[in-house]
C-alpha cells in the first residue's frame, strides 16, 4: 500500500463505484470524466444520479418496487427504499464493506488529500435502539504504519472498545470504554452512510423529516428532503427523479480550522436486499475532495443477535457521558473519525484545560499539552506564539496561560504548518486582535482562507470578533529581531511532511522548535527526522536543544539532536 495523493482533478474524475472499484484511475472509469463539468462536484453528482436511475430501473425490470410519482417526496423515498412496513419491520442493518480513508488536513499540499488507511468492517447497527457493534480491521498509513483490528460496541451513549486500535499501542488490549465523542461521532456517521438508518431515525422524529424544495443539480431537478434529527445540523437529502432513490446526503460539519465544511455522503450501486434497495457503494465527500469510500460487499438485515452481542464490556462508568464532548461530536464527527481512521483514538478525548509550562530559557517557555505543545517567545515588548493546535476548546486555555506568564501582547503567531490539528485553534487566538500569522509561503493561501471562511455550525471566537489577521508569508527565512531582547528566526524547510514547513530556532539559546519531524521521546520517522537535520546542516544552525510540538516536551528531557543525525546517517 502506498499514499496516495489525489488532486481535485483526480478527485472530480471519479464517477461512481459501480462493481465494487475503489481505485478512481480504474479505466472503466474513465468516459465519466467527459461527461462531468469539472468546474463543480454537481456534474459528478448528477453522474451518480444517472447512474443510480439505471440501476433502479433494471431493479424495476426485476420486479423490483420503485415508487410512483403519487404523494409527497418522504412517500416517495419510502416506496423507492421498500415498502413501509417492510422499512419499519426492519430491526438491523449489518454491512460489510471494504474501503479507503483520505485527509485533507494531513496531507503534504494543502487543497489535496491523501490515504490514511485501508479498512475493511462488519458494521451491525440496530434501527430502533442506539446499539451497535462494528469489527474493524485498519491497514493504517499514515502517520504511521500499523495494522489494527479491534471491536467498538455502543449502546445507550455509552461504549468499549476492544483490540488493537491505536497505532502507537503495541498490541490489543481487553475492553476499554470509548468516550462520548468517539460514541457521538460513530452514530452520526452511521446514519450518514445509511439511507435506511437516516430515513429510520427522521421518521422517529415527530418533524424529523420534511420536503424541502428542488435543487437543479447539472440541469436536472432533484427533490429534497430535510432532516432535522435534535443535536445536530440539518441533513438534506436529495432524490433521483427517476427512481426517488437518494443520490446523496448533504449536511455542514464544523472540521478546525476550516469551519463549515460540507459532508456529502453520495451513495451509488443500489441493489435489493429482500424486499429493500440499498446502496451498496457510499463516497464520503468533505468540501470537494473524497475523504472516505466504502464499497459493501453484503448487507444483510434482521440479523439474529445474542443476549451478550451489545453488552458493554469493561469499566464503561470510566468514561462518563460529557455531554459537551458529545456535542463537539455531533458537529465534528467526520473530523474526528478521520483521526480515528488514522489509528490516533486519542483525538476523541476533546482537549480543555491549560498547557503545563516551562521556562527552557529566560522568556522562552514551553507550553505543553497531552498531545500538542506550543511555544511562547518574549520579545521586548510583545509576545510571539509558535503553534496554535487542535481546536478553540483548547486554545483558549493556552491563551489563559500566556496571559499568567506575561502582561504583554501576543502580536504573532508562526503556523509551523497547515495540518489540521496543528492549526485548528489558530483562529481562537487570532480572535484576540492585532495578530499577525507567520506562514511559509505554500501554506499562505490556505490560512488565507482559514480567516475568511464562515464558521457557522460553530461560531467561534473570531466569528464573532471579526477582527482583521495579517499574513506574513515566509519565502525561506524571516528573522524577527529585537535588538533588546533577543533573534527569532524562522527558517523554511523542505519536508514530505508538508509544504512550506517552518521551523523556529533561537540563535543565542541555540535552541530548535519543529512539528512532526522530530518530537523528542517518540519514536524517529526516519525520513522527516533526517529531513530536519539535513536542514540544520545546510543552514548551519548551532542547536543545542531540540523541542517538539509532540513529544516529551517540558515534562521530559528537552534532546539533542543525536537522534535525526543518527537517522540520516542510516
Ligand atoms: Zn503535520
Ligand atoms: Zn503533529
Amino acid at each position: 500500500m502506498h499514499r496516495v495523493f489525489q488532486d481535485m482533478a483526480a478527485d472530480d474524475a471519479v464517477a461512481i463505484l459501480p462493481s465494487g472499484h475503489l481505485d478512481s484511475n480504474e479505466d472503466n472509469m474513465r468516459p465519466a470524466q467527459s461527461s462531468v463539468h469539472r468546474r463543480t462536484g454537481l456534474g459528478v453528482v448528477a453522474a451518480r444520479a444517472a447512474l443510480a436511475g439505471v440501476l433502479t430501473l433494471s431493479a424495476c425490470n426485476d420486479g423490483g418496487t420503485a415508487g410512483g410519482d403519487a404523494g409527497s417526496p418522504t412517500d416517495r423515498l419510502v416506496a423507492a427504499l421498500g415498502r413501509r412496513d417492510a422499512i419499519e419491520a426492519t430491526t438491523n442493518e449489518r454491512i460489510t464493506a471494504s474501503g479507503e480513508r483520505f485527509d485533507p488536513g494531513e496531507s503534504s499540499v494543502p487543497g489535496t488529500t491523501w490515504l490514511v488507511s485501508e479498512f475493511t468492517m462488519t458494521a451491525t447497527t440496530e434501527l430502533g435502539a442506539d446499539r451497535a457493534r462494528t469489527e474493524l480491521n485498519v491497514d493504517a498509513a499514515f502517520p504511521r504504519r500499523a495494522e489494527l483490528a479491534f471491536t467498538e460496541v455502543r449502546s445507550g451513549g455509552r461504549g468499549y472498545v476492544a483490540g488493537h486500535d491505536n497505532v502507537f499501542a503495541a498490541g490489543p488490549t481487553p475492553p476499554l470504554a470509548i468516550p462520548a465523542a468517539r460514541v457521538a461521532s460513530a452514530e452520526k456517521h452511521a446514519d450518514l452512510v445509511s439511507p435506511l438508518r437516516l430515513l429510520r431515525r427522521a421518521l422517529a422524529e415527530e418533524g424529523g423529516i420534511r420536503a424541502d424544495g428542488l435543487a437543479e443539480v447539472d440541469g436536472k431537478e432533484l427533490e429534497v428532503l430535510r432532516i432535522t434529527l435534535a443535536g445536530r445540523p440539518d441533513v438534506r437529502m436529495f432524490l433521483d427523479p427517476a427512481s426517488h432513490l437518494p443520490v446523496k446526503s448533504e449536511t455542514t460539519e464544523d472540521h478546525p480550522p476550516i469551519g463549515d465544511a460540507t459532508v456529502e455522503a453520495i451513495y451509488g450501486d443500489y441493489r435489493k436486499v429482500g424486499a429493500l434497495t440499498l446502496p451498496h457503494a457510499v463516497t464520503l465527500r468533505v468540501g470537494g475532495l473524497d475523504i472516505h469510500k466504502e464499497v459493501r460487499s453484503k448487507i444483510e438485515l434482521n440479523v439474529g443477535t445474542d443476549a451478550d452481542f451489545y453488552a458493554l464490556l469493561g469499566d464503561t462508568s470510566a468514561a462518563p457521558h460529557d455531554h459537551g464532548h458529545a456535542v463537539f461530536a455531533q458537529r465534528s464527527s467526520e473530523w474526528l473519525l478521520s483521526f480515528g481512521f488514522m489509528g490516533l483514538p486519542i483525538f476523541y478525548d476533546i482537549q480543555t484545560g491549560t498547557p503545563k509550562s516551562a521556562e527552557l530559557a529566560p522568556g522562552v517557555h514551553l507550553l505543553t499539552g497531552t498531545t500538542h505543545h506550543s511555544l511562547l517567545i518574549e520579545m521586548s515588548d510583545h509576545l510571539v506564539l509558535v503553534e496554535a493546535p487542535l481546536y478553540e476548546e483548547w486554545t483558549a486555555g493556552v491563551l489563559e496561560e500566556i496571559k499568567r506568564l506575561s502582561s504583554k501582547p501576543l502580536k504573532r503567531i508562526v503556523a509551523t504548518h497547515f495540518h489540521y490539528d496543528h492549526s485548528g485553534g489558530i483562529r481562537g487566538i487570532a480572535a484576540e486582535g492585532g495578530v499577525t500569522v507567520s506562514v511559509g509561503k505554500a501554506g499562505a493561501d490556505f490560512f488565507r482562507d482559514v480567516f475568511a471562511r464562515p464558521h457557522t455550525v460553530s461560531p467561534d471566537r473570531l466569528e464573532q470578533a471579526k477582527v482583521p489577521v495579517a499574513i506574513d508569508e515566509v519565502e525561506s527565512l524571516k528573522r524577527l529581531t529585537d535588538p533588546a531582547r533577543r533573534e527569532v528566526e524562522l527558517h523554511v524547510i523542505e519536508t514530505e511532511h508538508a509544504q512550506g514547513m517552518v521551523v523556529v530556532y533561537l540563535p543565542a539559546e541555540k535552541l530548535l522548535f519543529n512539528a512532526d519531524l522530530f518530537s523528542p521521546g517518540d519514536p524517529i520517522n526516519e525520513k522527516s527526522a533526517g529531513e530536519l537535520y539535513d536542514a540544520i546542516t545546510r543552514l548551519k544552525l548551532d542547536v543545542e536543544r531540540s523541542v517538539g510540538a509532540h513529544g516529551a516536551g517540558a515534562a521530559g528531557p528537552v534532546a539533542t539532536l543525536a537522534a535525526p543525525k543518527e537517522a540520516a546517517k542510516r
